[in-house]
């Protein structure tokens, strides 16, 4: 069975970056029975325990080896913000002594004023961005590291044990660009998707990116119906090369024949976020434009008007101009939202993330961010 060489051992690294598949593997090779597994995956992520020795299912020894090998939730709740509208934004340590922001949304009233059960939490990818799209806080500070799949599913446990409320949807729009993480990504996703791990429904997953057009092909393999979210920003490429630096790289016209390819694969309808930025992108002749791309994908269009960024001088049009922008959309059959931003007191709307911790020091900063 199992056998402890203190010399010998790994560095401890997390349970909570491994599928049932990787623990399988590794229970193999460790003359584990696979109901082990099982049990495994149920302490952690039925019984939400903190500490591997609370397994009390399994044989001393396992626990023991289990223990010295891996550990399971390090991250570490430095504080919450909370809006008015209950949004709450927390701000938490990693073992480097990097930061990052995570927001949790429980929506009270759903479309069309009906009560809604959806608890939503936008989770972090990366500490920093290396995309620098011009409206983002996160951008600013450049990119820092990957977050591993273990620090990605430590939000999320981290923030239903803070909210004591179940997450049921999730949204990838926190600080980083997360298909440039893509390992990381999809071994989260089996872990969030998984009827062993966090069983949440695929379609109530949704990664945004900034466009990068060769991972979104990959990411279409994905086996579960999870949603796509493009941060588009820009009807045309003179438009969005002023937004979107990875516009440049991956323009339009490759964009979308990667977004094809996606529809393809998917059957959920792709969402083309646009923030209206006054004088720069909120041209009605862009609404039109922005129509018949999103008609020729069959896709949504969310409008969000523009939220101040300390920084940066853009400004959110008036609310009669993004109205006129949404008609000329919508007129076109597309379905359409102007959105009401949630956590726009806290900085945890759409490109605000930023993480911005006051110590007795002075304030530290580290790159967070929005969209992706
Ligand atoms: S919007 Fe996303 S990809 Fe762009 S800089 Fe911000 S975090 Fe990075």
């Amino acid at each position: 069975m199992i056998e402890t060489n203190q010399s010998t051992q790994p560095k401890p690294s997390s349970l909570l970056g491994y599928s049932l598949a990787d623990l399988e593997t590794i229970y193999a090779e460790m003359g584990e029975k696979p109901y082990r597994v099982k049990q495994t995956m149920e302490w952690i992520y039925k019984q939400r325990i903190s500490d591997i020795e609370e397994m009390s299912n399994l044989p001393a020894n396992l626990r023991k080896h289990l223990s010295d090998t891996y550990y399971l939730n390090d991250l570490q709740h430095i504080e919450t913000k909370g809006a008015a509208d209950t949004t709450r934004k927390f701000l938490f340590r990693l073992h480097d002594g990097r930061y990052v922001e995570t927001v949790f949304i429980p929506a009270s009233v759903g479309l069309k004023g009906k009560q809604s059960t959806r608890k939503t939490i936008c989770v972090s990818s990366q500490v920093g961005c290396a995309y620098g799209c011009k409206f983002c806080a996160s951008g600013l500070a450049g990119f820092t590291r990957n977050l591993t799949a273990a620090e990605i599913i430590g939000q999320m446990l981290s923030v239903e044990k803070i909210a004591e409320q179940p997450i049921n949807n999730i949204v990838f729009m926190g600080m980083g660009e997360p298909l440039a993480n893509l390992t990381n990504l999809t071994k989260a996703l089996e872990v969030i998707t998984g009827h062993w791990g966090f069983n949440i429904g695929a379609r109530s997953v949704t990664v945004s990116t900034s466009g990068l057009a060769p991972q979104i092909r990959k990411l279409a393999e994905f086996p579960a119906p999870i949603r796509l979210a493009i941060s588009l920003h820009g009807a045309t490429d003179e438009v969005r090369d002023l937004i979107m630096p990875i516009n440049k790289k991956y323009p339009i016209k490759e964009l979308f024949d990667a977004l094809h390819y996606w529809r393809t694969h998917k059957k959920q309808k792709i969402s083309l976020e646009y923030i209206l930025i006054e004088g720069v992108n909120d041209d009605l002749d862009q609404a039109a434009i922005l129509a018949k791309r999103a008609k020729g994908l069959n896709a949504k269009v969310n409008l969000i008007p523009y939220n101040t960024v300390e920084g940066l001088n853009w400004k959110r049009p008036s609310e009669s101009h993004c109205i006129a922008f949404r008609d000329i959309v919508a007129a076109a059959g597309i379905n359409t939202t102007l959105r009401l931003e949630k956590g726009g007191d806290i900085n945890a709307a759409c490109g605000q993330l930023r993480l911005k911790k006051e110590t007795s020091e002075g304030i530290i900063k580290a790159p967070v961010k929005t969209t992706s």
